[in-house]
């Protein structure tokens, strides 16, 4: 049984940045994977736009090689792919300046649901909110989708929600996160709220500590010039973690409904201590393996951009006082891991003895590179000899538990591109949670610059900087290892 297809209104989707790398990797084989599960009803239309002069059949040759290279097996399919591009359109169109808009009203049709998807550099986002407006492109269930970064600071992130403010209701924007858009990182929250068995445990008084780690095995070639001005903590805590510590964290809502949802992770983010300069650790990936150092990466010998952060976080609220969450993100570790990891407390007395051992309950939520969620129970260990305790998981990984059930289930762009089409925002962005979230980040970069804080080296294809180790060595805990 596959797992059930909910069918979606027709709509049109104009994607500006149509020719770029986002577009292609993901948004592109996104739409034809739901194109194939009959989620692009007839009389739909998916429209790339950007400056350079194609034709529509140029265009859609683009489409068809991207999803060859991105789109994975059923995109090996080329009659799938020929019917998926008989919905693609293409027109230039200069976000800046005043050609193209006539000809993209002309492709749109006027009782159908309408979203732009900003898939351009953040610089245009403004340009292109005005042009849509000044051409009568917006109505007012009109949707735009808008890509990180949103904003650099907060001050900037301010402006661009002012500015985006100017012609669009908060209700038709969409700052996406993909992180959000994972099947598990819903879960997480089906996990919290749809059982008995967490919630009661899910506070201060049993759980030590929580770890949330994205590594990555990358190093940033091909985007040094965007990295080195963002750095770990603009690129990826800021958003990725900041969510997933929310998500967490935050009290249950009382519907499943947006803005539900969206106040009870602001009220998270509002609650987070300002982070100590002894809680935080910063690196930078040295060369090895034939592979350059982060410095040889963006071209800058004296570069002082972090490609590594780890951080104590405490969330100053009834739940969560004298909890910690540690947070950790790199580039060029030792394995591609994201993971979240909930660990629980001792039992407040072992009737064992201490030759029997102790462990803790462990309940690990994995993301990437596969997504499912591990509980560690402490069972006998099997045999003679006494008791003698042992840490055995209770897999719940989804590919093995649903097996068939997962055909047809979407990857995260899929899942959060269906839901702008449907109208939901649930799993995308507030504008205060964005200011928010920003305003706890200012402080930390900013110190960094005050003292003109020069990254810790660490070794390319390792865990990270030793003191991120020694951080954590303090409070009497350690990282989990990064699975290979
Ligand atoms: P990219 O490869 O540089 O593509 C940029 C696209 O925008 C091109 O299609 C370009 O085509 C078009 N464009 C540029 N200026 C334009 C204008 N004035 N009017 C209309 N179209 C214009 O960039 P990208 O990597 O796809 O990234 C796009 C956005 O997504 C950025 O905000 C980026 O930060 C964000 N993002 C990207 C990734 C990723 O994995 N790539 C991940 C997360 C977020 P023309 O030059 O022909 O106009």
């Amino acid at each position: 049984m596959v797992s059930r297809i909910i069918p979606v209104e027709t709509f049109d989707l104009v994607v500006f940045g149509g020719t770029g790398d986002l577009a292609k990797r993901k948004i592109l084989p996104a739409l034809f994977k739901r194109f194939c599960f009959g989620q692009v009803p007839d009389g739909s239309k998916v429209v790339g736009a950007a400056r350079g002069e194609l034709s529509t059949l140029d265009y859609r040759s683009l489409v068809a090689q991207a999803l060859r290279e991105y789109g994975g097996e059923m995109a090996q399919d080329s009659e799938k792919v020929s019917a998926f591009c008989e919905h693609v359109d293409y027109v230039a169109v200069d976000a800046r300046g005043e050609s193209g808009w006539t000809e993209l009203a002309d492709v749109l049709s006027p009782d159908v649901v309408r979203a732009f998807y900003f898939s351009v550099g953040p610089g245009v986002y403004s340009d292109l909110a005005q042009g849509l407006q000044r051409h009568g492109l917006v109505a007012d269930d009109t949707r735009i989708v808008v890509e990180k970064p949103f904003g650099h600071d907060l001050e900037t992130a301010q402006a661009l929600n002012r500015e985006l403010a100017q012609f669009f209701n908060e209700s038709q924007i969409y700052r996406i996160d993909h992180y959000l858009g994972k099947e598990t990182v819903q879960n997480l929250m089906a996990v919290r709220f749809g059982n008995m068995l967490f919630e009661p445990l899910w506070n201060a008084q049993y759980i030590d500590h929580i770890q949330i780690t994205v590594a990555e095995t990358v190093g940033v070639a091909g985007r040094g010039g965007y990295y080195e001005k963002s750095g770990a903590m603009r690129d990826m805590v800021q958003n990725h973690l900041m969510q997933l510590l929310c998500l967490i964290a935050m009290e249950p809502p009382a519907q499943f409904e947006p803005d539900a949802v969206r106040d009870e992770k602001l009220k998270v983010i509002r609650a987070l201590d300002s982070v100590q300069p002894h809680h935080i650790v910063r690196g930078q990936y040295t060369a090895a393996d034939g592979e350059m150092s982060y410095r040889e990466d963006v071209d800058n010998p004296r570069s002082k951009t972090e490609s590594f952060v780890a951080l104590k976080c405490l969330v100053n609220n009834w739940r969560w006082a004298g909890t910690p969450f540690y947070l950790r993100t790199g580039k060029r570790l030792s394995a591609r891991d994201s993971e979240i990891t909930v660990v629980f407390k001792d039992t407040p007395h072992s009737i064992f003895g201490p030759e029997a051992g102790q462990h803790r309950n462990e309940l690990s939520i994995q993301l990437q590179p596969n997504e499912g969620i591990t509980l560690n129970v402490t069972i006998k260990e099997p045999g003679p000899g006494g008791m003698r305790l042992i840490n055995v998981p209770l897999d719940m990984s989804f590919a093995e538990a649903l097996g068939p059930k997962l055909e047809g289930t979407s990857d995260a762009y899929e899942r959060l591109i269906m839901d702008v089409i449907r109208g939901n925002q649930t799993l995308f962005m507030r504008d205060d949670e964005v200011e928010a979230a920003w305003a706890w980040t200012d402080p930390i970069i900013q110190g960094w610059e005050a003292r003109g804080d020069v990254p810790k080296p660490y070794d390319a294809f390792g865990n990270g900087p030793d003191d991120a180790d020694v951080m954590m060595r303090r409070d009497g805990r350690e990282w989990r290892g990064l699975d290979k």
